[in-house]
């Protein structure tokens, strides 16, 4: 692919309308770009801040193609999005990203062979088609291990934890629920999560973002702490994998990699092509955010800055917090920055609404005060 300077004034196309391509959307405004976005939903994120959306199905070829049509550049917020439309669409316009690194990362199965392939650590796992499968996957495996669809999860959907015998008969249910294959893991008894986000351009210059200590509640993003109290050399270990994985995958754009932290060294859960949520902080406590380094790279300009300007903890709102956020808002610390995604309705209680970033050089107090605003 040959490499292209894409000028503000050009448009940015977003397969997508979440709140990710919301976020791209406004740094790519900000940084005087035109944005289109093609969403099924009239009133997306993304389309709330884009000059246009496109409303339509997100597998819809014959959509992605007029969006393709209006932009001098097309990108992906999501990595759900089909790959044959993306290999279609490439055929005729510009999408740096690609479908190569996107029909890895949205296959787990791919995902965990091309990296262990390439020699990089991935949690112990078994693809399983079938209840034979599984048996033999648990006892290789042992209990506990967790049952993951190997495409379309997010937020720990598509997840089961399989503690014992008595789990055996969910799991063969979910096995039934959908033809497909699976990827049974181990149960990591980790120390700390932890990720990476790198960006490359197609000169194959990289930078690598502050890593984030992550923690979850219930399979979903709930904190995420930058420095991350890991150890400096786990840290810079973690940096370290971000950035070759990038550069053997040939990425352009923006990569998140997380990783479990064990006493005896780090294990890749997952990777994303896109921003990710654990790098929300970087919009407020980085020198250029992930998502106008997505609009950078992708743009065929120099990458920015990714250094940090303050310690920063980042908490998700997610649909069952959000009355109590507003509620509390006028009286809310005065470090604290408040990010709302535009989604009308929280239907769903884990829904992600928005998202809060307190930059502070006490990070324990806004931990603390965390904890007791979001209790478990
Ligand atoms: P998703 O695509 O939903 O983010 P993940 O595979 O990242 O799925 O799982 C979500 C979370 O569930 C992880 O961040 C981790 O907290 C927990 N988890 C998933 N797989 C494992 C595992 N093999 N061992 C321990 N914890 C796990
Ligand atoms: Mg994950």
């Amino acid at each position: 692919m040959v490499e292209r300077l894409i000028l503000p004034g050009s448009t940015v196309g977003i397969l997508g309308g979440g709140q990710l391509g919301r976020m791209m959307a406004i740094e790519a405004k900000k940084m005087g770009y035109d944005v289109i976005c093609l969403d099924p939903d009239p009133d997306s994120p993304c389309g709330q801040v884009a000059d246009e959306q496109i409303v339509s199905p997100l597998n819809d070829l014959d959509a992605a193609a007029r969006l393709a049509r209006r932009s001098d550049v097309v990108v992906y917020e999501f990595e759900n999005i089909d790959v044959l439309l993306v290999q279609e669409l490439e055929k005729n316009y510009y999408l740096p990203q690609g479908s190569k690194i996107l029909s890895i990362a949205q296959d787990r199965i791919k995902e965990k062979r091309e990296l262990q392939k390439a020699g990089f650590p991935v949690v112990p796992f078994q693809v399983i088609s079938d209840r034979h499968d599984l048996e033999k996957g648990v006892i290789q495996l042992g209990y506990p291990c967790v049952l993951k669809t190997s495409r379309g999860g997010y937020d720990g959907k598509g997840q089961l934890v399989l503690k014992g015998l008595v789990d055996m008969k969910r799991a063969q249910e979910m096995l039934q629920s959908q033809d497909m294959e699976w990827v049974l893991e181990k149960m990591i008894n980790f120390t700390h999560e932890a990720s990476a986000i790198v960006a490359r351009n197609q000169r194959g210059d990289i930078r690598v973002y502050p890593v984030t200590e992550n923690i979850h509640r219930d399979n979903i993003l709930f904190m995420s702490i930058v420095p991350p109290r890991i150890g400096l050399k786990m840290e810079r270990e973690v940096a370290r994998i971000g950035g070759e994985i990038a550069q053997t995958f040939g990425l352009i754009g923006l990569l998140a990699i997380e990783f479990f932290v064990t006493p005896e060294g780090l294990l890749i859960n997952e990777i994303a092509p896109r921003p990710h949520n654990s790098g929300h902080y970087t919009w407020d406590a980085c020198y250029i955010s992930q998502f106008e380094q997505i609009i950078r790279a992708v743009c065929g300009l120099n990458l920015g800055n990714t250094e940090l300007m303050t310690p920063v903890v980042m908490v998700n709102i997610l649909g069952k917090d959000l009355a109590p956020v507003l509620k509390e808002l006028p009286r809310f610390p005065d470090n604290v920055k408040l990010h709302l995604y535009g989604k009308r309705v929280a239907q769903d209680a884990k829904r992600k609404m928005g998202h809060l970033t307190f930059k502070t050089n006490q990070p324990e107090k806004a931990m603390a005060w965390v904890e007791t605003f979001f209790p478990l």
